[in-house]
């Protein structure tokens, strides 16, 4: 049996997303921006779409603009600001998905500064850490929605109020969150968010960023007149119609996916809680439905991942960008764990079509590999020992 359980590195693209899609290959498939019949078909879709995007998150559809996904969305969100500024200050997170912290990086290459606040052991920034870091030239604030190794959810709210007093924009990575929890960006008072379709049943290599209307924000990619003249390049029908389609399912079905999930990782979780020495990351922090991230003490998660891999289970070690390297995960050091914990430490995220009779598998999986890692582990009989110290 093959059990899929690494639904936040990526989905597989819904049916009715698929069939939404279809049309625009081999029949629809004028450019959208040709006034022709071919092309005001394909208009007709994108501007369907586009309201579909926008209604997810509470937003105008005037202010959706697509891109090729998450990487691109927050590169554009986080390097258009600072265009726009030309230079100041940054703040962000040090937890925040590589598409924003290596885009900040660059730009404190190129002379920005940028200031990476800390999390508490539960994964999350403070609203007040970010107060407190605010300065005169600070021209923006990046803090993703919720965290994609640990589920666990910012305070966006607490923070765009601050950020909207202050007159700062407000960008949040939400490619997680969106279509798994309830998004308003007038409410949270958010200005700039990422969204990626992959992560919400939709197909990959299509995404959106949403600028609000009052937010200035430079060219991203220069070349023809397509969405406003601020991302050039021909239109992804088939794509974009997959992105709307799977936001309009997404609303459709958040709230009964979101139980299912619920109570599936809340079985996982406890299953694998019965094993001594193990702990549920960001466990004290309201985190996204479907997310388990667990920390086996003594082992290394490499050499569980290949055994639940060689049974058929597809997990994670952490985030798919940085596995196939043995680093530790950054997200769970800056929670405060160990490098040896780090290094235990496990992904699991539950998609809608999980059955409970997966997730009994996968409990009794892990615990049987656990078991007999840990019977192995030289590491693992000091740790019991109380004399192990990292
Ligand atoms: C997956 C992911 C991204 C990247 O999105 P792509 O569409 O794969 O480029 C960015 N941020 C977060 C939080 C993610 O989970």
């Amino acid at each position: 049996m093959e059990i899929y359980l690494d639904h936040a590195a990526t989905t597989y693209t819904d049916e009715h997303v698929l069939e939404a899609m279809r049309p625009f290959f081999r029949q629809g498939y004028g450019n959208p921006s040709s006034q022709h019949g071919f092309g005001r078909t394909a208009q007709k879709a994108v501007l369907k779409a586009r309201h579909q995007t926008a209604s997810v998150i509470g937003a105008k559809p005037e202010d959706i603009y697509f891109t090729s996904g998450g990487t691109e969305s927050d590169n554009w969100a986080v390097k258009g600001i600072a265009e726009t500024a030309g230079k100041g200050h940054i703040i962000t997170t040090s937890v925040e998905h590589h598409a924003v912290l290596d885009t900040c990086d660059y730009l404190a290459s190129r002379g920005f500064d940028v200031t990476y606040l800390p999390v508490d052991e539960n994964g999350r920034v403070t609203a007040e850490s970010v107060a407190e870091a605010i300065r005169p030239d600070t021209i923006l604030i990046s803090v993703m929605f919720a965290n994609n190794e640990t589920g666990v959810l910012m305070p966006v709210g607490e923070i765009g109020k601050l950020a909207h007093e202050r007159g700062i924009p407000f960008h949040t990575d939400a490619v997680q969150a969106v279509g798994h929890v309830p998004i308003d960006v007038d409410a949270l008072n958010i200005d700039l968010l990422s969204m990626s379709a992959h992560k919400f049943y939709g197909p990959k290599g299509v995404g959106a960023l949403y600028i609000r209307g009052s937010v200035r924000l430079g060219r991203f990619m220069h070349g023809g007149a397509q969405e406003k003249g601020l991302r050039a390049g021909t239109l992804n029908t088939p794509g974009i119609v997959g992105l709307g389609a799977a936001a309009q399912l997404a609303a459709e079905t958040m709230v009964q996916n979101a139980k299912h999930e619920r109570l599936l990782s809340s079985r996982l979780a406890e299953g694998l809680l019965k094993l001594p020495d193990t702990r549920l990351n960001g466990a004290g922090a309201e985190r996204l439905p479907g997310h388990v991230n667990m920390t086996f003490g003594g082992i290394e998660a490499e050499a569980l991942f290949t055994y639940l891999d060689l049974d058929g289970i597809a997990v994670s070690t952490g985030s798919a960008c940085s596995s196939g390297s043995f680093k530790p995960s950054y997200v769970l050091r800056a929670m405060g764990l160990s490098v040896e914990e780090a290094r235990g430490s496990l992904r699991m995220s539950i998609g809608r079509e999980n059955t409970l009779e997966q997730i009994d598998t996968a409990i009794e999986k892990t615990r049987a590999a656990v078991e007999k890692l840990r019977a192995l582990s030289p590491l693992f009989a000091q740790r019991k020992g109380g004399v192990m110290h990292v």
